[in-house]
């Protein structure tokens, strides 16, 4: 797994948004990566911001709304994340 293409997997490894075996694979990753190490603390600063979000918004039809949900706390994990470059 390169790096470059890991954040929103690894977002999505936070959120437990992955399959299990996309999880297992992010997590053995994660274990021996310490840049993206460091994205999963930062992305976990950013959920718990995100996690925030009135109840409302987290009860109900969870099948129209997990996507936004998941997409709003992407966005918001990669604007926390530092310079994307490299
Ligand atoms: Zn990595």
């Amino acid at each position: 797994m390169k790096c470059e293409q890991g954040k929103t997997e690894l977002a999505a490894y936070v959120m437990a948004a992955l399959d299990p075996a996309e999880a297992v694979r992010v997590d053995s990753h994660v274990r021996e990566c310490r840049a993206c190490a460091g994205d999963v603390d930062e992305i976990h600063t950013t959920l718990a911001a995100v996690r925030r979000l009135p109840a409302e918004a987290m009860l109900g039809d969870w099948s129209g709304k997990l996507p936004k949900l998941r997409e709003a706390a992407v966005r918001a994990a990669f604007a926390e994340l530092p310079g994307d470059s490299s």
